[in-house]
């Protein structure tokens, strides 16, 4: 219903526990903000791996009874929003097979630019696809390799991919987690009692827990037996590409990712932007909950007092029955509602992560001033969105992201803000404290460390009407 990029998906990994599937449901359940279409778990009792998969949230997907069906000290999960294939049970994760390497279930966060190509080679060569999904090329690729070792055909396979993949593997008695050699998306380890966790967000460890230790390294394989873990390197060095957007956006506050505390990044572009782009306002109102964290920072940074003018139902289900009848902002209202007396009669810096196409923005602006204030500033704390993203991250084309196609100044007028500022690229590359090439920003330049899919070049060709030097003017 928001207007907001999509999360990719959630993956989790546990070794060495006895209630491991009970363990791997609530750290997806942890995850759940990263993927709400399908949930899976396969574990293994050290001889044979189960699966159980299907369409929804973690809460409705399991029952006491499936998981005392999977049962073992070894489990991987996945909570999926369909970033390649479409959205079925089919494409659903773990994918289980069983090959001449045994048997062995993938979970996969991210987005591989070479998997059309691959998945023609790997059809023209014989192999009859199950899903529609770009991980499953994954799978292809491995159970080809004429490697003995399970690791060495892991290698093989994953030698052959390009792109954005974290991911959890699982055989019949070893866990295995991968970040692709730029780190698109992040991956973290921990320790819960002798039990050994991986998770795409440290959320997931808090939940059960479980102690971070580390992320895994961008291009680290880490092999999770019972003789321990062991770490291998085998893939060339590449430039650090880590996703700015999950620091943004999509990765939970209370999380660390890529080894940052997201509450104190995400703060941190508040005050920043605070800073590049004051305006006198009386009341700082973030549209939750992606804005809070940035409004927090920018009302610290400012001085001007934080008010929680727009109220969020949280209960609201995917659907709803509207009114003949037509009511002003009906959509938007359903998930937000104003607070009159925090509003009415004030100047109010509205707060927010990112826009897309603008359609809620200028509904929740419209509800603003409906609700008595006099002025209404627009301060988004990251650059303009003005390019689809190719590495894991659900994106509109680029006709239909405002920052593409429309000026600085077009855009608060659709808005009908009375001014609109969003935080410069400097100012986000100085928010995660570190340096400009560690993290991917192509969603805002344009820019690809890592060539996109060629099938994607046409909706590349659409000139930019923001060009990113543009961005605060
Ligand atoms: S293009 Fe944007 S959303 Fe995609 S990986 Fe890069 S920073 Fe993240």
């Amino acid at each position: 219903m928001f207007d907001k990029l999509h999360e990719e998906c959630g993956v989790f990994g546990i070794f060495g526990h006895p209630e491991a599937s009970k363990m791997a449901y609530l750290g997806l359940y942890a995850l759940q903000h990263r993927g709400q279409e399908s949930a899976g778990i396969a574990a293994s009792d050290g001889e044979r791996l189960i699966t159980y998969r299907a369409m929804g949230q973690v809460a409705d997907v399991f029952s006491e009874a499936e998981l005392t069906r999977l049962q073992g000290s070894l489990a991987v999960g996945h909570v999926r929003y369909s970033t390649a294939g479409a959205s079925k049970l089919i494409n659903a994760q773990p994918i289980l097979i069983d090959c001449q390497h045994g048997q062995i279930a993938l979970c996969h966060n991210g987005n591989l630019v070479n998997a059309a190509e691959l998945r023609e080679e790997l059809g023209r060569g014989g192999a009859i696809f199950q899903t529609s999904s770009d991980s499953e090329v994954i799978l292809h690729l491995y159970a080809r390799s004429t490697a003995a070792r399970v690791e060495d055909a892991i290698v093989e396979s994953l030698a052959q991919i390009r792109g954005a993949f974290s991911l959890v593997l699982a055989t019949a008695d070893r866990l295995i987690a991968v970040r692709d050699p730029h780190g698109f998306r992040p991956l973290a380890v921990g320790r819960l009692g002798e039990a050994t966790v991986v998770a795409s967000e440290t959320c997931a460890m808090d939940l059960i827990g479980a102690t971070w230790v580390r992320d895994v390294e961008p291009g680290e394989i880490l092999i999770i037996s019972a003789s321990g873990m062991r770490s291998l390197k085998p893939f060339p060095p590449a430039t650090r590409t880590q996703c700015v957007f999950e620091h943004v956006y999509f990765a939970r506050p209370d999380s660390y990712v890529f080894g940052e505390s997201v509450n104190t990044v995400r703060t941190e572009f508040g005050r920043i932007l605070a800073r590049e782009s004051p305006v006198l306002g009386d009341v700082v109102v973030p549209v939750p909950d992606s804005g809070v964290c940035a409004a927090t920072g920018f009302s610290e940074e400012s001085g001007i007092p934080l008010r929680m003018g727009l109220i969020r139902n949280h209960y609201v289900g995917r659907t709803f029955i509207e009114p003949q009848q037509s009511i002003r902002h009906f959509g938007v209202k359903v998930k937000l509602n104003p607070v009159r007396s925090i509003l009415d009669g004030q100047r109010v810096i509205l707060v927010d992560d990112s826009i897309v196409r603008g359609t809620t923005s200028r509904k929740i602006v419209r509800m603003i001033k409906a609700a008595g204030a006099r002025e209404v500033h627009v301060r988004i704390s990251c650059p303009p969105t003005i390019s689809p993203c190719f590495y894991g991250v659900d994106t509109p084309r680029r006709s239909e992201l405002i920052a593409a196609t429309h000026t600085l100044e077009e855009i608060r007028k659709y808005l009908e803000a009375d001014s609109l500022k969003y935080l410069s690229l400097t100012g986000l590359l100085a928010g995660v404290n570190s340096h400009r090439s560690d993290y991917c920003t192509s969603c805002y330049t344009g820019v690809y460390p890592v060539p996109f899919p060629r099938d994607q070049a046409a909706q590349l060709t659409l000139p930019l009407k923001l060009v990113p030097s543009e961005e605060t003017s």
